[in-house]
């Protein structure tokens, strides 16, 4: 491992109010424990993915029909994005925050490590879900009050096979902050070795409908004040039918 300064482990902007940056050595970060899931954080998830107005993905000819109408856009792949070679083409979709967040997350770990992360997950449709928990024991419902948040496409996993301890806890070094600021839900998963993270539409919102609408105090360099070049403004706010958005939870 090469050197480290200070600057380079520094959190994302938005992370400094609630952790002063650089303010873990090195040997502090490796020993950050693992970010489990909790009851709390799945009953988290449930009401944020409601107030997004997430709905669950049913099958590929409403994943087709999302894609088109742009609530779905591509994983954002790169030199320092990779994904599961495994992972069929049509399930390389997230929320355009999500993807933005992706983006974000490699670009700081590629400037650190030099090499790229890997989703192994993206979105998911129920009945592809059903598929996994056939396959999987370990896999959520896809069905229910308590499902996968995979199914509304504001979820991925980061594949840790291969991760050095140093990329372990750099990871929840960067990712701890924005838990506790509120944009995302993060739960370390053991059996299928990755970061589950679940990125709320507050990380990167799409843009108002008038630049005259922009905040003109708040602080610029925020994730979720980023602007969205591929975020349509009006229509991606909610899916549609709003009013049968369900609950929705799990892995
Ligand atoms: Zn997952």
């Amino acid at each position: 491992m090469r050197e480290q300064t200070e600057t380079d482990i520094s959190p994302p902007s938005a992370a400094k109010a609630v952790v002063k940056p650089a303010s873990l050595s090195r040997k502090q970060m490796l020993q950050l424990p693992p970010m489990r899931g909790s009851l709390e954080s799945l009953e988290r998830q449930n009401e944020k993915a409601e107030a997004d107005g997430l709905e669950r993905i049913e099958d590929e000819d409403d994943l087709s029909d999302r894609i088109a109408r742009k609530f779905l856009v591509a994983v954002p792949a790169s030199a320092s994005l990779t994904v599961n070679p495994d992972l069929a083409e049509h399930h390389r979709y997230c929320r355009p925050w999500t993807a933005r967040f992706l983006a974000d997350l490699a670009r700081a770990h590629e400037a650190q490590f030099h090499s790229p992360l890997e989703v192994s997950s993206a979105v998911r449709t129920v009945a592809y879900q059903k598929h996994l928990m056939a396959v999987n024991g370990n896999a959520a419902a896809a069905e229910g009050d308590i499902v996968s948040p995979h199914l509304t496409g504001a979820t991925i996993d980061i594949a840790k096979g291969g991760m050095s301890r140093q990329e372990i806890g750099w990871m929840r070094y960067w990712l701890t902050p924005l838990q506790s600021a509120g944009k995302i839900d993060v739960e370390e998963e053991f059996q299928q070795a990755c970061f589950h993270i679940t990125v709320y539409k507050s990380y990167a919102p799409p843009k108002p409908p008038s630049s005259t609408l922009r905040a003109k105090n708040g602080p610029k360099s925020q994730p979720g004040n980023v602007q969205q070049k591929t975020a349509p403004s009006k229509s991606s706010h909610t899916d549609r039918d709003v009013a049968s958005v369900v609950p929705v939870l799990g892995r």
